[in-house]
């Protein structure tokens, strides 16, 4: 008989301290059986990732992407040795592996590196062995030997890139809130799980900046149809299934809403209004390694425009000497910078067939006196960049505004 195949994945939250650690080492026990296998992820336990980074940001300015990786990826092999550990104090014979004794081989780029095949052979020799195997998340190695690290929430893609290389048949994110909600449960406390989601939507929520699921995680679950199941690691209450396509009839035009308060805005002003100049401009952007997100350019009455447009805030330093470059080579006028911005967005597959979202959206905020800055759209969202300040008032009004407490 063909033995069930489980990745679960912890995250740094539910592995924060030793009794933390102890009671998912119980959890993962209690689901193994002669017929079950079990592959575990697990992230760095709470904080370790931020505390390692700002330990490195006290001894060197500008440290080197190599290094950085090795230090980070440390934070995943501790807690992968304890959980280890604390499996067998529970009788269960457990092994644990880093990224690359898992088989996971990366491209070159530190910090962000993508998975490019995984070789599940060791886990599966564990398997006949009768191991639980833990694998620390969030890292891989290049064929050059070296380490790499995924992207800051990376523990997700290597649960779901693993449970598609070793065909599982089931995939758990275990967190600390009992599954999606329709917008952070910590911050509105009238947010509703959600029981089903779909990957396109959750996708947007992730990337609009809802810190649940890394959205790159959800892009390899798209891919491969792999249905992901959130939940709690504090209870055993059911999550949510984040799945192809949901069985409701209709569609809801409305599901989460998030808000992202990491993005800065740089505004270009004066720029000559003639052909070429937007292609000059995002093209210095581009080669200073800076994502733009929104862009807005004025009407220009006098031959000359603004144009603005976001970065993240991490790049803004980056953005604004590129922004001030190129203005001074197409001979533009001062280059402005507002770190005090946040994104407020709806999402929702149903927005396709659903008319009048945007006017309600930008009704509910001038009614509770927000202003919009800019506005952006994709087929299943609409975003509002607003000030900072007002990002969670703004957040509330919203989930008030589509009912999404009534869900
Ligand atoms: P982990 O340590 O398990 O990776 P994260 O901190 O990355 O956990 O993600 C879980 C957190 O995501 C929750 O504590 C919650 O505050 C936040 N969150 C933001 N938006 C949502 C949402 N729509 N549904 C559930 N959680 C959300
Ligand atoms: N520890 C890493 C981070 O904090 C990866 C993860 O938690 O998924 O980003
Ligand atoms: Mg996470």
């Amino acid at each position: 008989m063909k033995k069930r195949i489980v990745v679960q994945k912890y995250g740094g939250s539910s592995v924060k301290d030793a009794d933390r650690i102890k009671a998912v080492a119980q959890r993962i026990c209690s689901y193994k059986n002669s017929n079950t296998d079990i592959a575990v992820v697990v992230s760095a336990m709470a904080d370790t990732t931020d505390d390692l980074i700002d330990l490195a940001g006290k001894i060197a300015q500008s440290p080197t992407d190599r290094e950085m990786d090795l230090l980070l990826a440390s934070g995943e092999q501790i807690s992968s040795a304890l959980l280890a550990m604390a499996v067998r104090e529970y009788g269960v014979e457990s092994v644990a592996l880093t990224g690359f004794q898992a088989g996971f081989v990366t491209d070159q780029v530190h910090g962000k590196a993508r998975v490019q095949q995984i070789d599940g052979k060791r886990i599966k020799q564990a398997f006949k062995e009768g191991k639980v195997v833990i694998v620390a998340g969030f890292q891989g190695m290049t064929k050059e030997g070296e380490i790499t690290t995924l992207g800051r929430g990376g523990s997700d893609l290597s649960a779901v890139a693993l449970a598609k290389a070793i065909n599982a048949d089931v995939c758990e994110i275990y967190t600390d809130v009992t599954g999606i909600y329709t917008t952070d449960p910590r911050k509105v406390p009238e947010a509703q799980k959600l029981k089903e989601i779909t990957f396109d939507e959750m996708l947007e929520m992730a990337s609009l900046g809802a810190q649940v699921m890394q959205p790159r995680s959800i892009e390899v679950a798209k891919r491969f149809n792999i249905p992901l199941h959130v939940r709690s690691s504090y209870s055993k209450e059911e999550g949510t299934m984040i799945v192809k396509s949901t069985q409701k009839i209709e569609d809801i035009a409305v599901r989460g809403v998030t808000s992202n308060k990491n993005e800065a805005k740089i505004t270009i002003c004066a720029v000559p209004d003639k052909p070429g100049v937007s292609a000059q401009i995002f093209n210095a952007i581009a080669k200073a390694g800076v994502n733009v997100d929104v862009i807005v350019q004025n009407v220009s009455h006098t031959k000359k425009t603004d144009i603005s447009f976001t970065v993240p805030k991490a790049d803004v330093v980056k953005g604004l000497k590129a922004s001030q470059d190129i203005a001074r080579k197409l001979d533009a006028g001062d280059v402005l910078e507002d770190r005090n911005i946040a994104r407020v967005s709806i999402v929702g597959s149903g927005m396709r067939s659903h008319h009048g979202i945007a006017a309600k959206m930008f009704d509910a905020l001038a009614k509770a006196s927000i202003n919009i800055k800019m506005i952006a759209t994709s087929e299943i969202s609409i975003s509002c960049i607003i000030d900072l300040d007002k990002a969670d008032q703004a957040v509330s009004v919203l989930h008030k505004a589509f009912e999404l407490e009534k869900r």
